[in-house]
């Protein structure tokens, strides 16, 4: 390959879509190269069912684009991106057949929540008011922030396991709640920081919704490559890069990938420290998808369900708690934890007229390759019974398939490494910039950098503005 570029990015995930804007934007001459032939790593869609059926193949739910601290920055409107918000953000169905839900007012929330009403709007109120200010300060490396008591405030809760968070609530259903949210980072809920994932994705909600993307997440794919293109930016798909000499020549070289993958390109450049921290870099639980071609929407007996985009599955936060902790030890469980995403309810361009493209994924152990199609059918079942006759063509991803289709996903990790405490702001080595590499012209931009896992584009925002502190 070859060509006159000042940066090159390998990998058009969110993170390497967003690099690739912050340093075109700055003038700098960039190539995005990605191995498949279309762009978007986790925000592909695609007609994996039937004819007419439009999948989000991995990411569907969209609450760190709608209010994250980089995307809403750009007019990426302008190129197409448009959200669709549904009326409840996401419902937890309970086993009496009522559900407890997330709405994006909090005092609505609240206003289900029994006796945690007062104490949930006490807890809320002041972390959405300071949201800008504390998503900007903890989603990135760790520096100084701009709000020092702002995030001693909301650190003192999020380092909590959250586990230990739940003690402070009274009702049953706000404990499943909570758990539903928490059980996002994919660990045990008894690990510290998992209180963080929760009180994330809790106020990003109440702060800018849950949105979907209208026609599907390929769409903010599509809409960050045509403003990187008008900023004057080049793209090519459908080679998978294997070595650096595959590479132009270019000052700096950022991999939205896992340290996996670095390592198996660029190891040879790298001192012996960086690659044994590299070598350790953990890997956590993987998943196992479902995506379905159904006959209507699902009977959900809950309301609530009916008109969540995002619906929880599992029980109450004592059964979430023991399932997670089982499939960490590398068990399974009839009863898990699935994560549903019903993008129909507010975006008809995904199937035919009244039918209903379903997603929806369980936690399992890392490699995994046991089908899980049936736990996931009983599970929403149980729920919304009728559900299994509505189903008229259907598609499963086991992690062995997940590597497959995309070799960032680990053993099936979606977050291309576990998000604990060792790893929040240390992934993928500890050094002064998790970004930099030890090879002076690479950089690594993906998930497997801080913050870690979800569409929100910030490690390749910040690892592409590290790239031009140092080289340009
Ligand atoms: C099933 C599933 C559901 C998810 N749901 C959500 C959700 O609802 N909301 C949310 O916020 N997040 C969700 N996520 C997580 C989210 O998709 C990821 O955290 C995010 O996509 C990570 O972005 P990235 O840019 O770091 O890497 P990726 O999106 O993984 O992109 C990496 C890119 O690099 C390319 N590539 C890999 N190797 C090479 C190579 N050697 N040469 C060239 N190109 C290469 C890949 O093809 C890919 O396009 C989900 C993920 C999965 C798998």
């Amino acid at each position: 390959m070859v060509g006159n570029y000042d940066a090159i990015v390998v990998g058009s995930g969110p993170n390497g879509l967003a690099a690739a804007v912050v340093l075109q934007s700055q003038g700098v001459k960039t190539l995005l190269l990605e191995g498949k032939e279309t762009l978007g790593g986790g925000t592909r869609t695609m007609e994996l069912t039937l004819p007419g059926f439009y999948h989000d193949v991995c990411s569907a739910i969209h609450p760190l684009v709608a209010s994250g601290p980089f995307f809403p920055t750009l007019p990426l409107e302008k190129f197409g991106l448009e959200f669709l918000h549904p009326e409840v953000l996401a419902a937890h169905p309970l086993a009496d057949g009522s559900a407890v839900a997330l709405y994006k007012s909090i005092e609505a929330t609240a206003a289900h929540l029994g006796r945690d009403e007062a104490y949930y709007n006490d807890l809320m109120h002041p972390l959405v008011n300071n949201w800008k200010e504390l998503s900007s300060d903890f989603m990135g490396p760790l520096s100084w922030p701009s709000n020092p008591m702002g995030l001693a405030k909301f650190g003192i809760k999020a380092i909590q396991p959250s586990t230990f968070f739940a003690r402070k609530l009274r009702e049953d259903s706000s404990k499943a709640l909570w758990a539903g949210m928490a059980a996002h980072g994919i660990q045990p809920l008894t690990n510290l920081a998992t209180s963080a994932i929760a009180l994330v994705l809790m106020c990003a909600g109440h702060y800018g919704g849950w949105p979907v993307i209208k026609g599907g997440s390929q769409n903010l794919a599509n809409a960050l490559a045509n403003y990187f293109k008008s900023l004057g930016g080049e793209i090519q798909t459908g080679k998978m890069v294997q070595k650096l000499s595959d590479l132009p020549n270019a000052k700096a070289i950022l991999f939205d990938l896992s340290p996996k993958q670095l390592m198996d390109i660029a190891g040879e450049s790298f001192s012996s420290l960086y690659r044994w921290q590299l070598n350790r870099y953990k890997y956590g639980m993987g998943v196992f998808k479902v995506d379905f071609a159904l006959d209507g929407p699902v009977p959900w007996l809950a309301e609530e369900a009916r008109k969540a985009g995002t619906v929880h599955l599992g029980g109450t936060l004592e059964e979430i708690k023991t399932a997670e902790a089982k499939i960490w030890r590398g068990k399974y469980t009839e009863n898990p934890y699935v994560l549903v995403a019903q993008q129909g309810v507010v975006d008809t361009s995904r199937a035919p007229e009244g039918m209903h493209a379903l997603w929806a994924y369980t936690h399992v152990p890392a490699g995994s390759t046991r089908d899980l199609t049936e736990i996931i059918e009983n599970q929403i079942e149980k729920s919304a019974p009728g559900f299994k006759r509505l189903i008229l063509a259907k598609s499963s991803m086991n992690t062995k398939d997940l590597q497959a289709y995309n070799p960032n996903y680990i053993g099936g990790d979606i977050n291309a490494g576990v998000q604990d405490i060792t790893q929040i702001f240390t992934r993928p080595a500890l050094r002064v910039s998790p970004y930099r590499t030890s090879a002076k012209s690479i950089y690594i931009c993906s998930s497997s950098t801080p913050p870690g896992g979800g569409v929100h584009g910030m490690c390749g925002y910040h690892a592409a503005h590290r790239a031009l502190k140092d080289l340009f």
